[in-house]
């Protein structure tokens, strides 16, 4: 607690050492002079306040309609000046959209003398954060309440084959970025290397020298002063780049530093590749054929790669199409940065995700109070959508027709450690599909609940929703997210991974070091009396229990990322995407050791489990790797 002080942040929530630390950094509000003007508790406060007082605007829109005001209404002669810009702007939207009748003034009006319910679902918005059972996406968190507004992780923008359109979208990118947003892209439609440029006579650069660029911008512009953007590349597996494009990536992180690159592969490709065909790169400015390859040359030359970077991951184009619930809208080409949000072109998701590890009660799952969690969780993102101030007017639009949000779950381990069950196991399957199915079935009830409320999405007419005769409020409703900040804010696992090390210890300044175990062994360890320094020390130089001489029946249930076989990775990844709308960020870890085989088994795993997209991670294959197990710097 002393040393959570000293860091001049009073944690009013008792938060771990780390959540207190990065938000100090970078999510509670500062002044002019760099000094923190808010507590954890005061920060979810304001998120809450700008996000539940979207409820008064449809207290409103109902109230024009029959005259009804909601039960507990209380009147409120004054809202903040914040408060009332996020109105303001949600009202001129939903005016824009030919939703809201009447004036702003109006509605003011009305707020003082008949009142909302949006205390109501502020305080309990509030409590859902703090008590850390649901943690909205970074960007909700820094950006609710204040100038920037905007409130959205992931984005997909389209590249035209053009100087125009290729700066318009470096343009957006940057603003996005600055906003604290992800950016994803195809850069299929870009004419390759060398080829024609009609006005000047000149040869095109092609699409990896044009994601250099996009890269530098990403480097320059840091995040409302908060942190660095990221980006996802895609190219499809027949452009004439598609070489250049697989070999752009180092294990040394230095060229296209800032993306995440997918092959966009198709069934088509599957099929060629099984019978050893040959693939057409297609140049896509005049649809000819400029050569031919074999699918196993450019198979054998991404699993190479993957194997020495760990890029490029495949994203399956035909797979995120079928699943496509606005078919009506567009085809989709690219996903956000980690890859768990197929998106339009100009379309943008807000997320959150629940922290399953407070679920548990004794050896059962609380699936009462996860319904509450979810149903709440659900309306909240989809008030996020009109608070959220967007960077660019056609993401706006395209967002608002769709209106996708992705409910996701972090702490997923902990809660399989709680329940003592093996992450590597049938069993951890079963409950897997059991929580995902229910988190999903239940956001979809809860966003047809919204639907009657506040009527379907406007692209629902047409979507696949209609034809099945479902009124949606949301196009989509869960999405699992790599929760990389906000599970550190949780204080539990993230996502959906197993625990990457059970110890390790930190070098702090001054040479100093910290032990740091797991919170669930340090418990487990102590309760069975065998917890001591020197055994967290040893565990600490790998990380894990492998060679450590502990009952077997711990060895299993503290399972570590690097221990769990690949196949495991994948068919928890396929698990969870069974039940979810989007798609799921997951690290296929593993070992320093594994095969080029491993790493093409899994990638075929992946698409023959209907997965959306796949990455993999070979231990020690970037010289720079943001987590390592075992003893850290
Ligand atoms: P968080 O825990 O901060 O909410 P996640 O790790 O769950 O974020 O990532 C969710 C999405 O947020 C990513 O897929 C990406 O679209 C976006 N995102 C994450 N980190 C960054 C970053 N540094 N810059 C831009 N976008 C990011």
């Amino acid at each position: 607690r002393e040393e959570k002080e000293s860091l001049g942040v009073k944690d009013d929530l008792k938060l771990t050492l780390n959540a207190v630390k990065v938000l100090e950094a970078r999510y509670l509000l500062k002044d002019e002079d760099g000094k923190i003007i808010e507590t954890p508790r005061q920060m979810f406060r304001r998120v809450a306040s700008h996000i539940g007082i979207i409820e008064a605007l449809y207290d409103f829109m109902e109230y024009k309609k029959t005259g009804k005001i909601p039960e507990n209404a209380e009147k409120i002669g004054k809202v903040s000046l914040t408060q009332e810009e996020v109105l303001r702007r949600a009202f001129n939207y939903m005016k824009e959209d030919g939703i809201m009748e009447g004036t702003f003034e109006e509605f003011m009006d009305f707020l003082s003398t008949k009142g909302t319910s949006a205390h109501l679902y502020i305080n309990k918005f509030e409590e859902m954060m703090s008590s850390l059972d649901f943690v909205p996406n970074s960007p909700t968190l820094m950006n609710a309440g204040t100038k920037l507004g905007q409130l959205s992780a992931c984005f997909v923008l389209p590249v035209g084959d053009s100087i125009e359109d290729i700066f318009e979208t470096l343009k957006n990118t940057a603003l996005i970025h600055k906003s604290g947003g992800g950016t994803g892209f195809s850069f299929s439609r870009l004419r390759p290397k060398d080829d024609i440029v009609g006005s000047t006579k000149g040869v095109a650069s092609g699409p990896v020298s044009f994601m250099k660029i996009f890269d530098v911008t990403t480097d320059v512009i840091k995040q409302g002063g908060k942190r660095r953007g990221a980006n996802m590349g895609i190219l499809n597996y027949n452009h004439p780049d598609i070489m250049e494009f697989v070999l752009s990536k180092d294990s040394e992180n230095k060229v296209l530093s800032n993306f995440n690159i997918s092959v966009g592969v198709t069934d088509e490709f599957f099929e060629k590749l099984d019978n050893d065909d040959y693939v057409d790169l297609i140049n896509p400015r005049t649809k000819k054929v400029t050569k031919r390859i074999k699918a196993k040359e450019l198979w054998d030359a991404i699993i190479d790669q993957a194997w020495k970077t760990a890029d490029p991951g495949l994203i399956f184009l035909d797979e995120i199409n079928r699943k496509n619930p606005v078919k009506n809208v567009g085809d989709i080409e690219s996903t956000n940065p980690c890859g768990e949000q197929p998106l339009l072109p100009y379309e943008s998701c807000n997320l959150g995700s629940i922290n399953l590890s407070k679920y548990v009660n004794g050896k059962d799952i609380d699936y009462d109070r996860l319904r509450e969690t979810v149903w709440l969780a659900t309306r909240f993102l989809d008030d996020v959508i009109d608070a959220n101030k967007f960077p660019v007017e056609q993401i706006k639009k395209v967002t608002r027709m769709t209106r996708k949000i992705g409910l996701g779950v972090m702490g997923f381990a902990d809660l399989l450690i709680k329940l003592e069950v093996p992450y590597n196991s049938w069993e951890a399957l079963e409950i897997a599909e059991k929580v995902m199915s229910f988190i999903n079935e239940e956001s979809h009830k809860a966003s047809q609940h919204l639907a009657e409320e506040r009527g379907v999405f406007p692209a629902w007419y047409g979507s696949e929703w209609e034809k099945e005769g479902i009124k949606m409020r949301n196009s989509t409703t869960t999405t699992i997210a790599p929760t990389g900040t906000i599970s550190i804010i949780a204080g539990c696992s993230s996502s959906i991974e197993p625990i990457f090390a059970l110890a390790f210890v930190r070098h702090v300044l001054n040479g100093q070091e910290l032990l740091e175990v797991n919170p669930l062994f340090e418990e487990k360890t102590r309760s069975l009396g065998l917890y001591s320094e020197e055994l967290m020390r040893k565990v600490a130089e790998t990380g894990n229990l492998e060679n450590i001489e502990i009952n077997e029946e711990i060895k299993k249930i503290f399972v570590t990322a690097h221990e769990v076989d690949p196949q495991w990775h994948v068919l928890m990844q396929a698990t969870f995407q069974r039940y979810c709308d989007s798609g799921v960020s997951k690290t296929i870890n593993m070992k320093s050791d594994a095969t080029r085989e491993d790493i093409a088994k899994a990638y075929r795993m992946a698409k023959d489990l209907h997965c959306k997209g796949i990455t993999v991670y070979r231990d020690k294959s970037k010289t720079v790797q943001v987590l390592t197990a075992g003893t850290t710097e």
